[in-house]
């Protein structure tokens, strides 16, 4: 059994994606499962989301994977496809696919196939990443509405860039022009992310998207999860594996960054980066034990971490839990410790943690 351990709580990931439905109740619900479902295991959350219309993944590779572990919902690939090739996998295992660029377009005009697939057009709004100009759409739907290996209806949808912020006024921007582009198209329509469920509900549409906020984490600026009714899916723990004296002025670990201020005792954790765990994390990033919030001290190292536990040993003992983030310990200030987006944190758990369904 490995130290690092992610318990995955079902009940509190169905209870989120209630409440996803509680914000949006006239929309369907894609549930994004990109990343390995964020970090939480792309089968088996999967099978939890029996309420959820839709899957959404970034790779066809996850798309296989979600087909190869026995989900037979419906599948959309976020990014599309990249090679002509695929489209036929597209069709056998019934995916559904984005259409952002002119070479999908003409790689689905040129196709020779037995079937046709559901696209969903993606217009950019003002992102600026993936997405037709506004200028294009008429012709792309059009060429789409036409093309024999497309079917008849063809989803329209829009990503915010700043949803987060709901003082932004880029997203009333975005969403007045996906509105009038699509006004003389009657489509399905699909434009919001988990923020945009919470700050946006005039732009629920016909399908909403949620990812993060299933998984039980704030996708709104400076707010926690429980502020928005989400519970954590994920808790990160792992044990300690030493406790032991440190004297005034002596330094800890590698670079000996961090230097005693008084006589101390550390516990070591069996967490590092070759975890998951953010080496980013400064000096001071609140470490669980006991129900008791310790510091982190010193470099984040591959295996482990070092943890001021104060004056007194018998606080901590070895084979004592430590929880890095979870219900108890949010994964949003953890995130701001290590000056990146508890998105981040969630996805780069590597396979050397165990899982445990619960
Ligand atoms: N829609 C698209 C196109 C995305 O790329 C993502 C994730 O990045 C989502 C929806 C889900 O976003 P969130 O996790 O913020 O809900």
């Amino acid at each position: 059994m490995a130290l690092a351990t992610a318990t995955i709580d079902f009940c509190a990931l169905r209870a989120n994606l209630a409440r996803v439905k509680s914000l949006a109740p006239d929309s369907q619900v894609m549930a994004v499962l990109k990343a390995n479902a964020y970090g939480h295991g792309l089968v088996p959350i999967a099978q939890q989301l029996a309420d959820a219309d839709a899957f959404a993944v970034a790779r066809i590779e996850e798309a296989l994977a979600l087909r190869t572990g026995g989900i037979t919902k419906p599948i959309v690939l976020l990014e599309g496809f990249f090679k002509a090739s695929d489209i036929e996998i597209m069709l056998a295992n019934n995916f559904q696919t984005v259409v952002h660029d002119e070479y999908q377009l003409e790689a689905l005009e040129q196709a020779q196939l037995a079937g046709a697939i559901k696209v969903w057009l993606k217009v950019d709004t003002g992102m600026h990443r993936l997405g037709i100009n506004p200028e294009s759409i008429n012709t792309f739907y059009r060429r789409l509405k036409d093309c024999p290996y497309v079917q008849d209806e063809v989803n329209l949808m829009t990503h915010f860039a700043c949803a987060d912020d709901n003082q932004d006024a880029y997203n009333e921007a975005q969403l007045q022009l996906f509105q009038t582009l699509v006004a003389d198209k009657p489509e399905p329509l699909c434009l919001a992310n988990s923020a945009a469920i919470i700050n946006y509900p005039q732009s629920h549409g016909d399908w909403v998207r949620p990812g993060l906020m299933m998984y039980g984490v704030s996708p709104v600026k400076n707010t926690f999860s429980a502020q928005l009714q989400l519970t954590p899916v994920m808790t990160l723990s792992s044990e300690v594996i030493a406790v032991r004296p440190v004297r005034q002025g002596e330094p800890v670990g590698y670079g000996g960054h961090w230097r005693a201020d008084k006589d101390t005792y550390l516990a070591v954790v069996a967490i590092g980066y070759g975890d998951g765990y953010p080496r980013h994390a400064q000096n001071g990033t609140p470490v669980l034990i006991n129900a008791q919030r310790y510091p982190l001290v010193g470099r984040v190292s591959m295996d482990m971490i070092t943890v001021d536990i104060g004056p007194d040993p018998s606080a901590v003992a070895v084979g004592d839990e430590a929880i890095m983030w979870g219900r108890e310990l949010a994964i949003e200030e953890i995130a701001a410790c290590a000056d990146t987006i508890a998105y981040e944190l969630l996805c780069n758990i590597t396979p050397r943690v165990s899982y445990q369904y619960i």
